[in-house]
């Protein structure tokens, strides 16, 4: 019997894993990227992206069984240290219980893995330097152009998965109807990536068991481990202004700016001056859309449906929780796309727009707020309410990056509840000992409903 045609447009870390998936269902799955293949040729030379993976994305590899692939290219990661001015450090941890960490991953070396797994199924076709240039919404099709030589072909619509990112041509194809109503907003502040090599016997010259960041009010810098003894470090500045990456523009700027505010990081950056000036300005934003899907022929997943800023570490999460919850009602009403699609934007669009407010909110906390002494001690008492009431109270940080049957909308929801209770019961002390801690519990449990009311299906937690 013909197997049904799913066509894909974008083989980055949702096109492929969804492709997988829908594979595993006996699909015919096509999946068109417009560069070439990155496991021959290293798409991202000169760019060591590192992601940090958690829960919710661990659980969809875990549920296509290649947990076990990646596990050997994480780096743990515990707690954020935070570098202050003074070069004095604080360890603050993420969560409190065992397994609550956080992974770095390269995103090549995850994309790689994804590639090779879809590559070895049989009813699974990836076709790499095959541009998709606009969709035609009268007949459903998808224009491509094969960049090998330049010709132009047509795709079927019936359906198609936009997993084409942030700058999503599908979803662009749209602008002006109302299908979509996608709307991008770009940050004031971008990024550049900058490296720390491992020392001369492979050793890490931080530690490793750690997210680091330099916190300065209104810029910072971050450092994730790589497997290979280094970090990947990400300098965050508004584009323009004092203290932005229009200062930064000869060796002089870059050494008094680093020697100023980063002086311990600058130390272990060879390549300083160079890599400032030399590697590519990033941009960051947020893609927010009324609807993700055109009827039952195309659905936007991943970034191309919600790109979001990267503070809260849960682009590419959100995007396999995509994966996940789509390949569950693919389950129930198989083929019935229409159905399908208005249900996956039925359940997620809310999360989506969650987890993208929740982002923002993150990058004030990162570089600012962790400064703050009341920001430890907000921590030990959540960490406090969780041990002793761990049916009510689970800290916002910990519902979204450890418990992925909790939706990010409900993580927002309760973290609003939990984020006033917290500051109400340490607003007049300055360690836990002065806080009023037999009313901070009545006042949990009296305002937030136990937790296992608003869990949702999409663990495979073993
Ligand atoms: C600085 C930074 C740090 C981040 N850190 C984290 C983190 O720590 N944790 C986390 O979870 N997320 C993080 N993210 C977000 C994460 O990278 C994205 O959410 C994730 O990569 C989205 O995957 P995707 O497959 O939807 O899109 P992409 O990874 O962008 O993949 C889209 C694919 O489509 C292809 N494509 C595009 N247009 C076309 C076309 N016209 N025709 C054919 N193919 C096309 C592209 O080449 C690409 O392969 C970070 C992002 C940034 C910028």
């Amino acid at each position: 019997m013909k197997k049904n045609t799913i066509n894909i447009v974008g083989a980055g870390q949702c096109g492929a894993l969804v492709a997988i998936m829908l594979a595993k269902h006996d699909y015919d799955v096509h999946v068109y990227e417009r560069f070439t293949d990155p496991r021959v040729k290293d798409a991202e030379a000169g760019r060591s992206i590192n992601l940090a993976l958690a829960a919710r994305g661990l659980n969809a590899l875990r549920k296509v069984g290649i947990d076990a692939l990646i596990r050997p290219m994480l780096v743990p990661m515990r707690g954020r240290m935070v570098h202050q001015a003074n070069g004095k450090t604080d360890f603050l941890p993420y969560g409190q219980k065992s397994g609550e960490e956080i992974y770095s991953v390269t995103r090549l070396g995850l994309n790689q893995v994804l590639l090779g797994v879809a590559d070895d199924m049989p009813n699974l076709h990836l076709h790499f330097q095959q541009n998709a240039i606009g969709f035609d919404a009268p007949d459903r099709t998808v224009h491509v152009r094969n960049e090998l030589d330049g010709s132009l072909y047509q795709i079927d619509a019936q359906p198609l998965l936009a997993a084409d990112g942030a700058g999503s041509t599908i979803r662009r194809s749209f602008d002006g109807t109302d299908t979509f109503g996608g709307i991008e907003s770009l940050l004031s502040h971008g990024y550049k990536e900058l490296s720390i090599p491992a020392g001369p016997d492979g050793e890490y010259q931080l530690a490793p068991d750690a997210l680091h960041i330099w916190p300065r009010g209104g810029f910072m810098l971050i450092a994730l481990p790589n497997p290979g003894g280094d970090f990947t470090l990400t300098l965050f500045l508004p584009n323009h202004g004092t203290n932005s990456f229009d200062e930064l523009k000869s060796d002089a700027d870059i050494s008094a700016f680093f020697e100023e505010h980063f002086a311990d990081a600058a130390k272990l950056i060879p390549n300083l001056c160079d890599e400032v000036l030399n590697h590519p300005l990033g941009l960051l934003g947020t893609v927010r859309c009324r609807h993700w899907h055109d009827r039952g022929n195309v659905l936007l997943l991943g970034d191309a449906a919600h790109a979001i800023v990267p503070f809260h570490g849960q682009g590419m999460n959100l995007a396999f929780e995509d994966c996940v919850l789509l390949e569950r009602i693919v389950t129930q009403h198989r083929d019935d796309w229409p159905t399908i699609f208005a249900q996956f934007e039925a359940e997620q669009l809310a999360n989506a727009n969650a987890i993208a407010d929740m982002a923002l909110d993150n990058y004030v906390e990162m570089r600012d707020t962790v400064r703050d002494p009341k920001f430890a001690l907000r921590k030990e008492l959540a960490f406090e309410l969780e041990r002793s009431l761990p049916q009510h109270f689970i800290p916002r940080y910990s519902m979204v990056m450890f418990h992925e049957d909790i939706p990010y909308l409900v993580a927002q929801q309760r973290g609003e509840l939990q984020k006033a209770l917290l500051e109400e019961f340490t607003n007049d002390a300055t360690n836990l000992s002065e806080v009023d801690i037999e009313s901070a519990r009545a006042a949990v449990v009296n305002r937030l409903v136990p937790i296992d009311s608003v869990r949702n299906e999409l663990s495979f937690r073993k």
